[in-house]
């Protein structure tokens, strides 16, 4: 058999990519190394009947309406909004900060104007924004970045912002609204039967076949195929020969207790307390009713799975490296988190599968 396609990884990335191709009447392959598709969104039902997130809290968010349809054929979603707490200073505030954060740190009134002439007397003026920290501090003054940003990042990152581009706390915006939920984005929530059965029906058509529990490497001889659409680690395509691309890596810890709840909202931050970063209760997603609940510590790790491309010079200098050799590639197109080496979100994922296949030929 002979495939138009070798897509190696099953997330968001290749599915999104094996689909679009498929339906153009193209025959594909995947392969993935792990026992499951879906890459780092996959998720399960625990013995308890709890819908968990292997790898750690998955919330779908997008303004991009092309996105948001396409992903719509394969599941309905939930109507669930995030909203994130963080626990600083023994009090339980919303993120992002908003004016409801602001009246409940501060004990008293706000609204758009005194919260933006509070934060004019905070804030530090930088000529030149060079880091994330310089991000946080021009908006937000020494004060709330050090209670919300400065010691979550170094446990999340292994290094303070100052050390990181100033895409990582630019993710979080400031808002001068009651606004408390973590995204503003037109269209978000969760699939209303989980990621895994958004995922099954992405790959449910004649044209693709799916490969589990391989590494490409083992298989890639014995498959025939004109194309290669590759969404693993970018630098391990070419073997590390520059040097490696450094990520942050987390390792996730699962409890169960005999109650209904366990906290206050589906996420809840520690940015100053603790070596874990955030507590997830995964049934808030769902909307389950359960007697039951299973939660997940996220403890930061500098070895691991590849789960965060790391954002400072160095890292990007290398990938810029490793990326102009993947251009020379023609019959081989890289996508994808780990394959652009780009800290996406799961559509921003999708749409740049979506453009990089807009520019072949399928
Ligand atoms: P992946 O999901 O990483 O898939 C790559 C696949 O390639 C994997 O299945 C892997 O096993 C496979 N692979 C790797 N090497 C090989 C090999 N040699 N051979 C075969 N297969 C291989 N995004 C959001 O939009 N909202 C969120 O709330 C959100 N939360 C997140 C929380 C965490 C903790 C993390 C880590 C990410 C989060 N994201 C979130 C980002 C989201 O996970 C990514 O956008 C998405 O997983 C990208 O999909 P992908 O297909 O590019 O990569
Ligand atoms: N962050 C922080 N304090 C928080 C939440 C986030 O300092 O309470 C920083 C941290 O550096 C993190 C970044 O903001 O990596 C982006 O946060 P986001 O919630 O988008 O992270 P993700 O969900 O991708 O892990």
């Amino acid at each position: 058999m002979k495939y138009d396609y070798l897509i190696v990884g099953a997330g968001i990335s290749g599915l999104t990519a094996a689909r679009i191709i498929a339906e153009n009447n193209k025959r594909v392959i995947i392969v993935d190394k792990r026992s499951h598709i879906g890459g780092n969104c996959f998720d399960y039902k625990n013995e308890y009947g709890i819908i968990i997130q292997k790898y750690g809290p998955h919330i779908f968010h997008t303004n991009d309406k092309q996105v948001w349809d396409f992903l719509n054929k394969f599941t309905e979603f939930n109507n669930y909004e995030h909203r994130v707490i963080a626990k600083v200073k023994g009090i339980e505030v919303f993120l992002p900060i908003n004016i409801e954060t602001m009246e409940r740190l501060y004990t008293r009134e706000f609204n758009k104007e005194s919260m933006s002439e509070f934060l004019k007397n905070m804030r530090i003026e930088l000529k030149e924004i060079k880091n994330s920290r310089d991000f946080a501090l021009s908006q937000i003054g020494e004060e709330l970045y050090e209670l919300f940003f400065k010691n979550y990042t170094k446990k999340q990152w292994g290094v303070y912002p100052e050390n990181l581009g100033t895409e990582v706390l630019k993710r979080i915006p400031l808002r001068f609204n009651r606004d408390t939920r973590y995204f503003s984005d037109k269209y978000q929530g969760i699939p209303k039967n989980g990621y895994s059965y958004m995922f099954e029906n992405m790959a449910d058509n004649k044209n693709i076949e799916i490969v589990l529990n391989k590494d490409y490497r083992d298989i890639i001889n014995d498959i025939k195929f004109d194309k290669m659409i590759y969404s693993a680690p970018l630098d391990s395509f070419f073997d590390y020969k520059f040097g490696r691309l450094e990520y942050r890596s987390l390792k996730f810890e699962l409890k169960t207790f005999d109650f209904e709840y366990f906290q206050n909202s589906a996420v809840v931050n520690y940015p100053n307390d603790f070596d874990y970063t955030r507590i997830t209760e995964f049934k808030r997603f769902y909307f389950q009713k359960t007697q039951k609940t299973t939660i997940c510590y996220e403890y930061p790790q500098k070895e691991g799975e590849p789960y965060y491309p790391i954002p400072n010079n160095k890292n990007i200098e290398l990938k810029n490296k490793y990326l102009k050799e993947a251009n020379k590639l023609k019959s081989i197109i890289f996508i994808g988190r780990l394959g652009l080496y780009e800290y996406l979100n799961m559509d921003m994922a999708v749409k740049k599968t979506f453009l990089c296949l807009d520019k072949t030929n399928i």
